[in-house]
């Protein structure tokens, strides 16, 4: 009898695993159903996640925080232990945090995302044993829901697509330090919850033409510093382009050309901090931004992205204390530091030589504008040896103080120190401190606002030593 009672329960276990496997075949995205010619809308995509949540317990999905629609913000995470508790998981596995659809329009991770956490949770991809990934399935909510076919008109699919200003209008990818939509704020929120190790922001190229469907751009690495920038430059980049190329896909730099052909060289693009990259290598992450090119189909646009993600989990997982180490003497290494950079130019004393698979161009006259304009030769494919201008140098630096006084009234400064859980302290009574205090003797601004503000420029500024008496309640 106990040994019949535990055959059906071994048949029970068996075909109830088959069943559920059944089930998640059945879930098959947007894009798997169209041929690889669609993309999910957002409420396809939060529906999927939480099917997926609901079948495995190695998905969670929750809410945080709001965005400028009105809608939630979801953060979607895998973890083969089932353990979601950031704080303690983050001790000793890397977290991999993927941003997708911040320009929704550029689609490709939002749909290789989806692709991506079904085949972990189905194991068809090897379960990291150190690292969780976490994603936002798409940050631009506002955007997503303006749905439209012609505001990226020159993309090669998907058919329909989300717009790329949010719900108030705002490039999200301009917003990251000035914090001036909802969803910023929330992504801080959970930028400082999950405290990512790696960082993904997915998108989609303009510009050039080329013979490569995958770009990557890594966060500047003399801006990173260190033993971590060297880390990303010599060991994390190198090992990710050869392990896609391992597995057919050519990877390179992205193209960061403007009205320009890239055999003529090209360089880094400087990741300042209102860039996604640019802000979370502020918190010592390393971040990359894939950059799909616009004119190859969009089937083999999802599926480079999906191949990429793959294999940055795969380094990370080899490397997790290499990175976890690194990323601790970084933090360590800044409380001894006198300086910290503030301005960059390329450092023209050191190029990067590619071997650049392009398409031969000619400039021509245009008959619609009569401009010039350049035509590229997809029969006319050529790899040369080009110049990749990847180092930087520092123009400003400023003396790290020990701290900065904020007045009572500058109450948005000190809302941002609180969502990036920057330490401060109120004075409780008078105080006389000695300080450097800055006068600005002269600015510019520009003519036409720029995403909410009317940026100055050309800023100078004076500034004296002195004692000065401060009244209780200043940061
Ligand atoms: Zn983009």
């Amino acid at each position: 009898m106990r040994l019949l009672i535990g055959l059906l329960l071994i048949l029970c276990v068996f075909s109830c695993e088959t069943k559920k496997r059944k089930k998640i075949e059945q879930i098959k995205t947007v894009f798997e159903k169209s041929q690889g010619q669609e993309t999910a809308t957002y409420l396809e995509t939060i529906d999927f996640y939480i099917q997926l949540a609901k079948e495995f317990p190695e998905i969670n999905i929750q809410i945080i925080g709001s965005t400028d629609s009105g809608h939630p913000l979801h953060m979607v995470t895998f973890n083969p232990d089932a353990d979601f508790n950031f704080q303690k998981i983050g001790r000793n596995k890397n977290i991999l945090l993927i941003n997708n659809g911040i320009h929704p329009g550029e689609s490709d991770g939002i749909d290789a995302t989806m692709l991506l956490y079904r085949d972990l949770a189905l194991k068809k991809i090897a379960p990291p044993k150190h690292t969780v990934v976490a994603t936002i399935p798409i940050y631009n909510v506002g955007g997503s829901l303006n749905r439209n076919s012609t505001t990226r008109v020159n993309q090669n699919g998907p058919k329909s697509y989300g717009f790329r200003g949010n719900a108030k209008n705002y490039d999200l990818n301009r917003d990251f330090i000035k914090v001036d939509t909802k969803n910023a704020r929330t992504f801080a929120e959970i930028f400082h919850l999950v405290k990512p190790d790696i960082f993904i922001d997915n998108h989609v190229s303009n510009g050039a033409d080329y013979q490569y469907t995958l770009t990557h751009l890594f966060t500047q690495h003399n801006k990173l510093g260190g033993e971590l920038g060297n880390y990303l430059h010599r060991e994390m980049m190198p090992t990710l382009e050869k392990a896609l190329l391992k597995i057919d896909w050519d990877i390179t730099p992205y193209v960061n050309v403007f009205n320009a052909i890239p055999e003529n060289g090209f360089t880094q693009f400087m990741d300042y901090p209102r860039y996604s990259t640019g802000y979370t290598s502020l918190w010592n992450t390393l971040g990359l931004m894939v950059e799909t090119h616009m004119l190859k189909p969009y089937k083999q646009r999802v599926e480079g992205v999906y191949a990429l993600m793959t294999k940055i989990i795969e380094i990370s997982d080899r490397d997790y204390e290499k990175i976890k180490k690194l990323r601790e003497r970084t933090f360590e290494a800044f409380l001894e530091k006198q300086n910290y950079p503030l301005q960059w130019t390329i450092d023209s004393t050191k190029t990067t030589t590619i071997n650049f698979k392009g398409y031969e161009a000619e400039i021509m006259d245009s008959k619609v504008t009569g401009f010039p304009r350049i035509k590229y030769d997809r029969e006319r494919p050529y790899i040369k040896e080009v110049d990749y201008h990847n180092f930087y140098t520092y123009t400003h630096e400023i003396e790290i103080p020990k701290a900065y006084i904020i007045k009572k009234g500058w109450d948005k400064v000190i809302d941002l120190l609180a969502i990036n859980q920057i330490d401060y302290e109120i004075l409780k009574e008078d105080t006389t401190i000695a300080v450097e205090s800055y006068k600005i003797d002269s600015y510019e601004t520009y003519k036409n606002p720029y995403e909410g503000h009317y940026p100055h420029f050309n800023t100078k500024v004076s500034s004296t030593k002195k004692r000065k008496n401060f009244q209780p309640g200043m940061s």
